[in-house]
């Protein structure tokens, strides 16, 4: 059996296995590959890589606390994993641990499918963490004219924004700050946990939105509830809106494809990941 594991702490709430044993099975793959999900602590990671070189598993993906740190742990990085540092698909190929990141590429995709162009415009990104930084990353990477990060921790921002100076300006989470920001922004995108389900925590006051000049798209990469508050308003105003659940599914999609080493039709995969978390629900 060809194995392979996310592996985090915490997680139990993961919903890789449902959704990579989906596509597995539609593959034709169930028999001789299988997905799992393995805890994982922050000080056990080098012991995990050893004993996954060492053949328990084909690879793994990897989310809290691991990617930054996994990006300085594997043995080779893709250009992607690079640039931002962070790694949340390990492959084990000749017991070489491969590393690569899927989040910024997944996002761009979901982008795609929803047919919101970033190209050629201004971006605001609501947060500097992880997730922030993949996308902020890969846009940079695109045709965008500019990305502003706001964030509460402005030297947070501003750390973020020092890998690519030239797209890349820090700003505070405050009103005036994402006021300024929003003046010319085709896309918003909110890359905090506010509004997520399970954490209490909502924006105190969405009336930036105001701001935003009534063509920007609003995405916020939370997914669970399917439209936080953010969305809610920004539809209300007439906002094109995006949640999170594709920049999920493809990042996931986009794992599987290094695993196997191989290209999927990417509307059949999503098809088939959506339908089996639907039946999860
Ligand atoms: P993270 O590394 O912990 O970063 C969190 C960011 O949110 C930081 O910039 C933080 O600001 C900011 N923040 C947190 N609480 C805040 C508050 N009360 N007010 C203002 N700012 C606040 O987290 P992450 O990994 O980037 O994840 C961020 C969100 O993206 C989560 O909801 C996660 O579920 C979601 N996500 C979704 C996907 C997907 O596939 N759809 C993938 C990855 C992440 P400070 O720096 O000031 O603390």
């Amino acid at each position: 059996m060809n194995q392979l594991f996310v592996i985090g702490d915490p997680i139990a709430h993961s919903k890789s296995p449902l959704l990579q044993n989906a596509m597995l099975q539609e593959l034709g793959l169930a028999e001789t590959w299988s997905y799992g999900a393995r805890q994982v602590r922050g000080e056990e990671i080098a012991t995990w890589l050893a004993q996954a070189k060492a053949g328990i598993c084909r690879g793994f993906n990897a989310t809290m606390p691991h990617k930054e740190h996994l990006a300085r742990l594997v043995d080779q990085l893709s250009p992607g994993a690079a640039a931002c540092r962070s790694v949340n698909t390990v492959c084990i190929r000749e017991g070489r641990a491969l590393g690569f990141s899927t989040d910024g590429p997944g996002f761009v995709q979901s982008l795609t499918d929803a047919q919101m162009d970033p190209q050629g415009g201004r971006v605001v990104l609501l947060g500097a963490g992880g997730a922030a930084k993949a996308v902020a990353l890969q846009l940079a990477g695109l045709d965008v004219e500019e990305i502003t990060v706001c964030n509460r921790n402005l030297e947070r921002a501003q750390a973020l924004c020092s890998h690519a100076p030239d797209k890349l300006k820090p700003a505070s989470l405050n009103r005036r700050g994402l006021e300024e920001a929003l003046a010319r922004c085709s896309l918003l995108v909110n890359c905090t946990p506010l509004g997520m389900a399970g954490t209490g925590r909502q924006f105190e006051d969405l009336s930036f939105l105001q701001a935003l000049p009534a063509q920007g798209a609003v995405c916020d990469l939370v997914y669970s509830p399917a439209e936080t508050m953010l969305l809610a308003r920004a539809r209300a105003e007439g906002h094109r809106t995006l949640n999170g659940l594709g920049m999920l599914l493809y990042q996931g999609i986009f794992a599987l494809e290094h695993f196997l080493d191989q290209k999927l039709d990417l509307a059949q995969m999503r098809r088939v990941a959506e339908a089996a978390l639907a039946q999860s629900e």
